[in-house]
């Protein structure tokens, strides 16, 4: 049989339908585009949904990261500790502010940062901490903070992947000072790009909402409502990050969608933990003990046991049409890091995981048969 008689199952698909082409509809056929009224209420749904204080919409989760640190004061002569195990936008947050990155290792079963790891990486100058929920998996964000409140380190939670998730009973985020969100279409909800400043502080909040909008005083929807608006003024230099009317019309609709979209992938994740517990060298990702994964990401460790390394797995996965992915990339090995003093913190499991994780096909729509078609071909990546 050849490649091309196979129908191709891609890594991951966004759930999208009409509602959201109705919605964009509404939004263009009321004449506002622009942050507007439905920004205000994407942002109101957020921030019930995830149980946090405030949101503020941004047009990304990388700018959300750096209105986190803006925001809580970290800037030139400051470290930043975050995993190396994690999307390089996790990394380069610091930099926009001036800050150093410093690396830390994460914990083996969940890819995430531990009291442990951050311990081993602080400095003297570590000012915030960025931990990820790293391909939705709920970091121990209690022991994160444990070793950093007392230090009047600031935990920032990355939490790109985590909508749905959640931690201690709750929706991931709503523990943390500072939580930023994606809506990329390779997380879980997506408005085409997107991404949410939360936090438990009004007065981070209310600056976050200025710093996106060119810290204006008052915003372009609240000065629509004169015929002839008041002078604005501009206290401090600030940065244009809005989201769209448009973005938030889908991320409305998305957000209806997502309780059943996190049921059908942990089904699916269930499916393929139980199809492949008894694979020889083989490691599927599962929940830990403090929370529920919605799985926006779903990893195995292809160890020595197993027939074929990584990237002879990848290989025959895209022999059968299947197309998966090596596992989350480690920013210290990027050329972007080489020359640069990231701490001396161990980062063996990052090694480790980096090099041997895989990730395979899961999104909503993903077939029963399909997703067999997928864990036939891991059983056995030799036959055809
Ligand atoms: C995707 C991702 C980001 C960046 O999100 P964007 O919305 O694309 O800017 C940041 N952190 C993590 C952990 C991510 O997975």
């Amino acid at each position: 049989m050849s490649v091309t008689q196979l129908s191709r199952i891609d890594v991951m698909r966004p759930w999208l339908g009409a509602a959201e082409a109705e919605a964009v509809a509404e939004a263009i056929a009321s004449g506002w585009i622009a942050q507007g009224p439905r920004v205000a209420e994407f942002e109101r749904e957020f921030s019930t949904m995830m149980r946090t204080r405030h949101a503020v919409a941004t047009s990304n989760c990388t700018t959300a990261l750096h209105l986190a640190l803006v925001v809580a004061g970290i800037g030139r002569g400051d470290d930043v500790v975050v995993p190396s195990l994690s999307f390089i936008a996790t990394a380069n947050a610091p930099s926009y502010v001036g800050a150093r990155t410093v690396f830390a290792d994460v914990d083996p079963d969940t890819g995430n940062v531990t009291a442990a790891t951050i311990s081993q990486a602080l400095t003297p100058a570590t000012r915030a901490v960025i931990a990820v929920d790293q391909g939705g998996q709920p970091v121990d964000l209690e022991a994160v903070r444990a070793v950093c409140d007392p230090r009047g380190i600031v935990v920032i939670e990355d939490a790109a992947c985590g909508a749905g998730s959640t931690y201690r009973g709750r929706p991931v985020g709503a523990g943390a000072e500072l939580a930023a969100w994606s809506f990329h279409p390779r997380k879980i909800l997506t408005t085409g790009e997107g991404g949410m400043l939360t936090t438990s502080r009004a007065d981070w909040a209310a600056r976050a909402r200025r710093l996106r909008e060119h810290a204006m005083s008052a915003s372009a929807a609240e000065r629509h409502r004169y015929l002839a608006a008041p002078p604005e003024q501009y206290d401090e230099i600030g940065f244009n990050f809005r989201m769209t009317d448009l973005q938030a019309a889908v991320g409305l609709v998305q957000l209806k969608r997502l309780p059943a979209m996190v049921r059908r992938r942990r089904e699916l994740a269930a499916r393929y933990r139980a199809a492949l517990a008894d694979v020889p060298g083989l490691r599927v990702v599962t929940d830990p003990p403090w929370g529920a994964s919605n799985f926006q990401t779903l990893w195995i460790e292809v160890g020595e046991a197993y027939a074929l390394d990584r990237e002879g797995l990848l290989a025959g996965l895209a022999d059968h049409g299947i197309s998966a992915r090596r596992g989350i990339m480690a920013a210290h090995r990027q050329p972007a890091y080489a020359g640069r003093d990231t701490g001396d913190a161990r980062l063996e499991v990052t090694d480790r995981l980096t090099d041997r994780t895989l990730i395979l096909p899961l999104f909503h729509e993903l077939t029963e048969d399909e997703q067999d078609r997928v864990i036939a071909a891991v059983r056995e990546p030799g036959s055809r």
